[in-house]
C-alpha cells in the first residue's frame, strides 16, 4: 500500500484499512526461513500519518490474528498479535532533486518527540507501508507460544500429549536448573 505524501493534509491522514492476509504470510515465511506463525486471516490496520519537520511521523496499529503451534505439545494456538509502532519517516530526496531536508533534532509533533520514534527512510514523496509492515510483524511475534502456561508438553519418550492423559513412561525428573531457564522470558 502506498501513500502519497500530498494525500496528507494539516490535520493528518487517517487510515483503516483491511491488509491482505497474503502480506502477513509473506512477512512471516521471513525469506524462507519461517517464523512458525501463519496468518488467520486479513488484518485491520488503524494508522495514522502526520507531516512533521523532514518527513511524516507514522503511528499505526494492526491486529494480526495468527496461528503458530504450542512450544511444549505442538498443538496450534490462535494469537491475536497487536502490532504497534511509531516510525519517523524521514525524507531523503535523491541526489540532485533540490535541497535536503534538514534533520532538526528534538522537534516534537504535538507532545511526541521524534527523537524517541525509530527512523525509517522514503524518497521524500511516496511511502511503501508494506515493508513497513512486514517488519513490524515479525519484531513483535512473541518470543514463546504456549497454549496454556500449565502445559504439560509431550512425554519425551512416546510422544504423547501430557495434556490429554498421562503414558506411564518413566521420565526422569527435569533437571531444577533447567527448569528455571524455561522460565525465563526472553521479551
Ligand atoms: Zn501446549
Ligand atoms: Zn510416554
Amino acid at each position: 500500500m502506498v501513500v502519497n505524501i500530498e494525500e496528507i493534509l494539516e490535520g493528518g491522514l487517517e487510515l483503516d484499512k483491511e491488509i491482505p492476509s497474503e502480506l502477513l504470510d509473506q512477512a512471516l515465511l521471513a525469506d524462507g526461513k519461517g517464523t512458525g506463525f501463519r496468518a488467520r486471516g486479513a488484518p485491520r490496520l488503524a494508522a495514522r500519518l502526520t507531516k512533521v519537520s523532514g518527513g511524516v511521523l507514522l503511528e499505526g496499529r494492526l491486529s494480526a490474528r495468527l496461528v503458530a503451534p504450542c512450544k511444549r505439545c505442538v498443538t496450534e494456538v490462535d494469537l491475536d498479535v497487536p502490532v504497534d509502532f511509531t516510525l519517523n519517516l524521514v525524507a531523503h530526496p535523491a541526489p540532485g532533486s533540490g535541497e535536503a531536508a534538514e534533520d532538526k533534532p528534538g522537534v516534537r509533533a504535538g507532545s511526541f518527540s521524534l527523537e524517541e520514534a525509530d527512523e525509517e527512510r522514503f524518497d521524500g514523496r511516496t511511502i511503501d507501508l508494506d515493508p513497513i509492515l512486514r517488519e513490524q510483524v515479525l519484531l513483535a511475534l512473541p518470543v514463546t507460544v504456549v497454549c496454556e502456561e500449565g502445559c504439560l508438553g509431550l512425554c519425551t519418550l512416546c510422544g504423547q500429549n501430557l495434556n490429554e492423559r498421562q503414558c506411564g513412561c518413566e521420565r526422569k525428573p527435569p533437571d531444577p536448573r533447567l527448569a528455571k531457564l524455561g522460565e525465563i522470558k526472553l521479551n
